[in-house]
């Protein structure tokens, strides 16, 4: 921590940077089942503020457990409803609330801390005595002290629903569904305590140009609700009541940023190619048919990834089949004719929808009831998707793929539920491509044992290196305590890749990439060395890429893949890629912002 002069103390704290971006405002705490308790000192002039505090969240929470008691005794029964009698004499209770005011006098600690002090002395106190009756008593106190701490946080906490005004969210975790509610005029950047770098809710973040840093230890407890703060999204860092010196440095790194970014822009329209002239094409990767003016803007020449359950997740439901053909058609037509590949739902995981998932408790989500084995289960779901898709691609160059295909007979049996859905829309007249192109995500160590196989049931392949990773590694893509061991410059996964484009090639279909890595730039050169030539990413980092690309020889390239293949030392491989892309580009990009400076 760093501190220096000014009203109030500079924190700086530090997490994982996840995605890019510098952000200014104020925190807004993300409201939890389980209430946090923050902790932090007050000043003696702020302890009547604090018991000010305390009575009021009191007499809120009185309110809310009386219209409870009628709600329940109304729809239930009036015995039913005395549980919540019991509950009020706790917030009756003149030993427990004088305690708390004594505690908060004394330590000089915030309300929160004090009365959770003194509550959970309580429940303990009870829960430790042979007596039934006694111990309901210590349940009461922890139904009412949870009730109680998360109405003290309801003056600054809220639900992302409630983010009236622009702020910084900082939260336990975020999930995908919530990511998928981001507003970003709103949400000007998250912070979470937990999730890896690849998490959906992440990837969602990052394809908005919300800045984000996970990984950031007990955020929500450190980091006071509406206070300021400055969020570095580059280097993983939060600032908390960042003085006026710490605002300008930011100020200025945000305009090199900005510069670098406008060099990058300057050649949107110039051909995506190599020095020695070799094409490369730029897709990218969506989440949703909102915005895409901004997505051709970003230089993207077709849609490499739309992952469709986006879809799913925003409406927290099954959309139906017009629903779906909507979207998909805006999709195609916002791409004007250029290809658009568009995933088959990727459910569980991290991304659930509570409705699909009944009755399911899984303890590893991410091996388990996931993406083509939730449709191949769900069969009727999955025609609803496939009839929709097939449907849009009368409209425009539409592609499917699937996603966490194991083997081959997962594919041949999405193949056969295909060729059923178009026998479905034949039957009732509906056009549709009957040459639609059916591809193979890359995704899951076995998928790439077989890749062969797979290739002469595929039009193409996308590799998918976010679950590759962390399939080929067994490292929980959203798991902070294993975020360490999560490395696609991993031997194991680059060999892979490898292993998947050469198969690919034998079977003369295209291979792609979509996995987040096709977006870093310091993969570009590795990736290009190795063969491929279709890199699908996330929209902000496409302009980057592709003035990557044209400083790029395909010879030094492939020299590169090959010292890189023959490594196995993950650290080594993440040194030699960084000196390779410095030695290459830092000096082009040099050269271009004197020449900015200069106004030429
Ligand atoms: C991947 O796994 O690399 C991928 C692109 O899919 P997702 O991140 O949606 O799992
Ligand atoms: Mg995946």
């Amino acid at each position: 921590m760093s501190a220096s002069s000014g009203k109030k103390q500079e924190y700086v704290f530090r997490g994982i940077a996840v995605a890019p971006g510098v952000a200014h405002g104020k925190v807004c705490l993300l409201a939890r089942a389980e209430p946090d308790v923050p902790s932090y000192p007050v000043d003696e002039d702020q302890v009547d503020a604090e018991i000010g505090r305390f009575e009021s969240a009191i007499m809120s929470t009185r309110q809310q457990i009386t219209n409870l008691r009628t709600e329940v005794s109304s729809k239930l029964s009036e015995s039913e409803a005395q549980i919540f009698d019991a509950h009020l004499l706790v917030l009756e209770d003149k030993a427990l609330i004088e305690e708390t005011v004594s505690e908060i006098r004394s330590s000089l600690y915030n309300v929160e801390l004090c009365f959770n002090r003194v509550a959970q002395r309580y429940i303990e106190f009870f829960s430790n005595i042979e007596d039934n009756y006694i111990k309901e008593r210590a349940n009461d106190i922890r139904d009412v002290t949870r009730r109680l701490l998360k109405n003290l946080a309801g003056e600054d906490h809220h639900d992302l629903e409630g983010l009236t005004e622009a702020g910084i969210v900082v939260a336990p975790d975020i999930s995908p569904s919530e990511a998928a509610l981001f507003d970003k005029d709103k949400v000007l950047a998250v912070v979470s305590e937990h999730g890896g770098a690849t998490g959906h809710a992440v990837i969602m973040a990052r394809s908005m140009g919300i800045p984000a840093i996970v990984n950031l230890w007990k955020a929500t407890s450190r980091i006071p609700a509406g206070s300021e703060v400055l969020v570095d999204g580059y280097e993983g860092t939060l600032v908390l009541n960042p003085t006026s010196d710490t605002l300008f440095r930011y100020g200025e790194i945000q305009v090199r940023k900005d510069s670098i970014r406008r060099v990058f822009l300057s050649e949107l329209e110039k051909p995506s190619e190599t020095l020695d002239g070799q094409g490369v094409t730029l897709f990218a990767n969506i989440e949703s048919a909102d915005d895409m003016k901004r997505i051709r803007e970003s230089g993207a020449r077709g849609i490499g990834l739309f992952r469709s359950e986006g879809l799913y997740l925003k409406s927290n439901d099954f959309p139906s089949e017009e629903e779906q053909y909507e979207e998909y058609v805006k999709v195609v037509k916002g791409m004007a004719g250029m290809p658009v590949i568009i995933r088959t739902l990727d459910l569980g995981g991290d991304k659930v929808l509570p409705k699909a998932m009944i009755g399911l408790e899984e303890n590893n989500p991410f091996m388990g009831f996931r993406a083509i084995r939730f449709c191949l289960k769900h069969k009727e779901i999955f025609k609803v998707q496939l009839r929709a898709l097939l449907r849009a691609s009368a409209q425009g160059d539409l592609k499917i793929i699937y996603p966490m295909i194991s083997g081959l007979a997962e594919l041949l049996e999405a193949n056969l539920l295909l060729e059923e859905a178009k026998e479905e829309l034949r039957q009732k007249e509906q056009a549709f491509d009957e040459h639609v192109e059916v591809g193979t995500m890359i995704e899951v160590p076995s998928a790439v044992q077989v890749a062969a196989d797979l290739a002469h049931h595929s039009d193409f392949f996308s590799i998918g290196t976010n679950d590759l990773t962390q399939y080929m590694l067994a490292v929980d893509r959203v798991n902070d305590e294993v975020a360490h061991l999560y490395n696609p410059a991993h031997p194991a996964v680059v060999r892979s890749m490898k292993i998947v484009i050469d198969a690919a090639n034998v079977a003369k279909i295209p291979v792609g990439i979509c996995g987040e890595i096709a977006g870093e730039s310091i993969y570009t050169p590795l990736l290009l060395g190795l063969g491929l030539r279709e890199l699908s990413v996330t929209p902000v980092t496409l302009p980057e890429i592709r003035y990557i690309v044209r400083r790029m020889d395909v010879g030094d390239m492939e020299r590169l893949a090959k010292q890189v293949l023959e490594c196995s030392d993950p650290d080594r491989i993440q040194n030699i890629l960084q000196d390779f892309l410095t030695e290459k580009i830092e000096p082009h990009i040099k050269e271009a912002l004197a020449k900015l400076k200069a106004g030429e």
